[in-house]
């Protein structure tokens, strides 16, 4: 699939993962001609190991009020939902501020109305690509039931749920005896639930991203192995973004990068607080139980979805940044949640993977023409929803490259606002 085009009138796409595929993809349905680069296979970043979730309820952001009252506990817990390393710390100091500052409710009621956009282009925007590429079967809606092991998190969780139904998110609250009527294998350890009927979920997110690039690549779309070094103007307006090795010039470049984006976009000259939160996954290929659609764990603060290989158990939050190995007692304590969850789990062939979720304090991401550099454009920042927001992220790229007014306003994910 490595191909490489000459042409100087090309797109660059830094960055292979989903988001990159979907502008990629949006932008030769524009009739633009497309590189894509990335040292990477397409979806081996952040894209290869998520949840699977299609969140089309994604509009609650991560730092809810009262977020500050549980720091203490992500630095004391290693193991906990959300955990922050203790070495980590200095580095994360001033995003962690940014954080709890966007967590006061008149901002994350902002915040909310700003996912909400996104959120309801969520299936919209997939559809024609998975259309085109006849991937359809890849995507069920079969929506996404969360969980509570007590009143008390049920508690704890109640003004989320009142956002997303201020968001005219549709939901269903149901007492402990009713889900186990949703899903029979799960053990009757949940007082209540929440299911949330339009979420949706792929059943493999690698595979989405590299059939998604097969398609690209078929229709005449070029993939380039290499890293991006550097980021440099020439004379006349062009771009060119040098690997080692090569030097790729194009007309325009669009970053989607993922957590990797924060020098790529340094080099065009915007400083952008995007760190990292490290989730986990346990891959089950054989888990002897059946789930009907992703269950999330309130407590755990992971996923269990049915994927076509498997079981997948996803999420917690690690902030330690990009250097620092994964830690394998993290996706240790999500799969002995998970084992008291589904009794009977079978373990046999189990995997872990850690990725890196590309994440900025408002929990929102960058979509946008940068700021100095007007040939250049930002896809990237998608935290928790990545795969979620990739395809209307890639809409909106094409749109803001089109030049006029783009369907749904970007203005909540300019890079200036920070
Ligand atoms: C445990 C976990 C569960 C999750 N669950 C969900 C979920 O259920 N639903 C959801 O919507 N989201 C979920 N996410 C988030 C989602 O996976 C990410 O937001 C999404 O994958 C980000 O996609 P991306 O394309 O921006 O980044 P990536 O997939 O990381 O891709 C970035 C690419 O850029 C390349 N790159 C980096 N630097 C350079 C360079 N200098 N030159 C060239 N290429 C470069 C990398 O090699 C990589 O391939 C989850 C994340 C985790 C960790």
């Amino acid at each position: 699939m490595a191909a490489r085009a000459q042409s100087r009138d090309r797109t660059l796409v830094v960055g292979a993962g989903i988001v990159g595929i979907c502008c990629a993809l949006y932008l030769q349905r524009e009739g633009i001609s497309v590189t894509v680069v990335d040292p990477r296979e397409p979806g081996d970043g952040c894209s290869f190991g998520n949840a699977g979730v299609l969140s089309t309820g994604g509009v609650t952001p991560e730092a809810m009020p009262g977020i500050l009252r549980r720091v203490p506990r992500m630095l004391l817990d290693p193991l906990g939902p959300i955990a922050i390393r203790w070495s980590y710390l200095p580095r994360i100091a001033p995003w962690l501020l940014s954080y709890a500052w966007n967590s006061r409710a008149e901002k994350v009621e902002q915040i909310s109305i700003a996912l909400a956009q996104l959120s309801k282009e969520v299936i919209p925007a997939y559809e024609p690509l998975l259309g085109d590429a006849g991937l359809r079967d890849m995507v069920r809606k079969s929506g996404c039931l969360y969980v509570y092991e007590s009143e008390e998190a049920f508690r704890s969780a109640r003004p989320a749920i009142e956002l997303r139904r201020r968001r005219g998110i549709p939901a269903e609250e149901l007492p402990g005896e009713e889900i186990r009527q949703l899903e029979p294998d799960l053990a009757p350890i949940f007082p209540r639930a929440v299911f949330w009927p339009g979420f949706a979920h792929t059943l493999n997110p690698k595979r989405l991203t590299s059939a998604l690039a097969e398609h690209f690549a078929r229709r005449g779309g070029s993939i380039f192995r290499g890293e991006v070094v550097a980021l440099e103007r020439t004379g006349e307006e062009k771009l060119v973004a040098v690997t080692r090795g090569e030097r790729l010039e194009a007309a325009r470049i669009v970053v989607a990068a993922g957590a990797w984006s924060r020098p790529l976009a340094a080099m065009l000259g915007t400083r952008l607080p995007l760190d990292t939160e490290r989730g986990y996954h346990v891959m089950l290929p054989q888990p002897g139980v059946t789930l009907r659609r992703p269950v999330l764990s309130s407590e755990g603060g992971f996923v269990m979805t049915p994927m076509e290989h498997g079981l997948r158990l996803a999420g917690t939050v690690e902030l330690g940044g990009l250097k620092a190995p994964p830690d394998p007692k993290r996706a240790d304590a999500i799969l002995k949640r998970a084992r008291r969850m589904l009794p009977g789990l079978g373990e046999a062939g189990s995997e872990t993977w850690m990725g890196f979720r590309p994440s900025f304090p408002d929990s929102l991401p960058v979509i946008d023409r940068a700021p100095h550099q007007r040939n250049a454009y930002f896809a990237f920042g998608h935290g928790h929803r990545g795969l979620s927001f990739a395809a209307i992220t890639g809409k909106l790229i094409a749109e803001l490259v089109r030049g006029g007014k783009t369907s749904i306003d970007v203005a909540p994910y300019r890079a200036a606002r920070f």
